[in-house]
């Protein structure tokens, strides 16, 4: 999982990618300087930075309770799930297994949208209020803004694309009727793709009417769906490839490993040409005690690489993957692709057999998509 932590609720981690404060200041900007001062004319400057600060806020909480939505139902479904990551377009939950069965991808699907609309209902429900009691239109604007994008946002979540929720309920469909996960997901993929060039269309359009912003949000919406279509795709034919596959079947090549008491300058000398990885596992004996990088050595001078031991400048065991060699491969796999710049090792009984490491998975990836989906 990617992004910075701001904390748990109900046992998940809630994560916030770099890309999604981005998002918040131009969700905040477009509220502040567009959205308030248009619909509700004649407040203050400071009362539109209120309502700009507060509704942006209950805009990232409707989003965080849509992910929310689909982690509890899958988690009830025994789906484990470690966590939410909220991004440029909303959210993405992290499901440590797999769905077993159409039935539940169709259930945890309609979560979030299902929740999206109850939301829009509650905030249309507290503007009723609000109006009804008189609170003022900075707060029922606000309340009403909110149940019409928590609307829309359950709305266009429905569209029929993966991989959106609508296409994931398309794929759970699909599977069901053929019982062929990898072609329901092409079906629900080729929805994204479609929908993705349409939403392009549209944002061209909307650009060549003039409506720039307008216009370019939506033409790089369409771009995202568009890509996560594609590679949505690559992964589930990656899985079904892997299918049967144990952590030992994946390791490549002979194992290259470097020693405790050997000097950096040894490392360095090894494996600065002929060796294969950025990263290489320490051991002593045959059972791994660390991980050193290039990175770690290129930070002490080279003058001391002589007078330096491995042991002194590698990641210690406890920040390493380890996987044992018979876990089933769709198990590590996303354990092994988040591990970026380290390798996860493959153990047996202790000893270290192997490594496998997020480059490897990104090979494979493209291979899935070379194949075309051919098995
Ligand atoms: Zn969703």
């Amino acid at each position: 999982m990617g992004g910075f932590r701001i904390g748990r609720i109900l046992g998940l981690e809630i994560r916030i990618d770099p890309s999604w404060l981005i998002i918040f200041f131009l969700v905040l900007w477009s509220f502040t300087a567009g959205v308030f001062p248009q619909r509700f004319p004649g407040l203050a400057s400071a009362v539109y930075l209120l309502m700009g600060i507060s509704g942006t806020l209950l805009f990232f909480v409707s989003v965080l309770l849509h992910e929310m939505a689909h982690s509890v139902v899958a988690m009830r479904r025994g789906v484990e799930v470690e966590g939410i990551t909220l991004f440029v377009f909303g959210g993405i939950a992290h499901a440590r297994s797999e769905f077993e069965n159409a039935r539940d991808e169709f259930i945890i699907a309609a979560a979030g949208p299902a929740s999206s609309f109850l939301i829009a209902a509650a905030f249309a429900g507290i503007a009723a209020i609000g109006e009804r009691l008189e609170w003022g239109v900075a707060v029922t604007g606000v309340a009403s803004y909110l149940a019409f994008l928590n609307f829309i946002l359950a709305v266009f979540n429905l569209l029929p694309g993966f991989p959106l929720d609508g296409g994931r309920l398309l794929r759970a469909a699909v599977w069901k009727m053929t019982g062929d996960l990898t072609r329901a997901t092409r079906v629900a993929s080729l929805g994204g793709k479609g929908l993705g060039y349409f939403l392009m269309a549209l944002g061209l359009g909307q650009v060549l009417a003039g409506a720039l912003i307008g216009g370019l949000w939506m033409g790089f919406i369409g771009w995202f769906v568009r890509m996560a279509a594609g590679s949505g795709y690559a992964q589930q034919v990656l899985r079904s490839s892997l299918e049967g596959l144990r952590a030992e079947d994946a390791i490549a090549g002979e194992l290259q490993t470097t020693g405790l008491n050997h000097t950096l300058h040894d490392f360095v000398t090894e494996y600065r040409f002929r060796g294969r990885h950025q990263a290489y596992p320490v051991v002593e004996g045959e059972r791994p005690v660390g991980v050193i990088s290039f990175r770690q050595v290129g930070r002490v001078p080279p003058a001391a690489w002589d007078s330096t031991r491995v042991a002194d400048v590698m990641t210690p065991l406890d920040g390493i993957a380890i996987v044992e060699a018979d876990a089933r491969l769709l198990d590590v796999l996303d354990k092994v692709q988040e591990s970026t710049g380290r390798p996860t090792l493959v153990v047996r009984e202790g000893r270290l057999l192997g490594v496998v490491t997020s480059s490897d998975v990104r090979r494979w990836l493209e291979r899935a998509q070379m194949l075309g989906g051919g098995r």
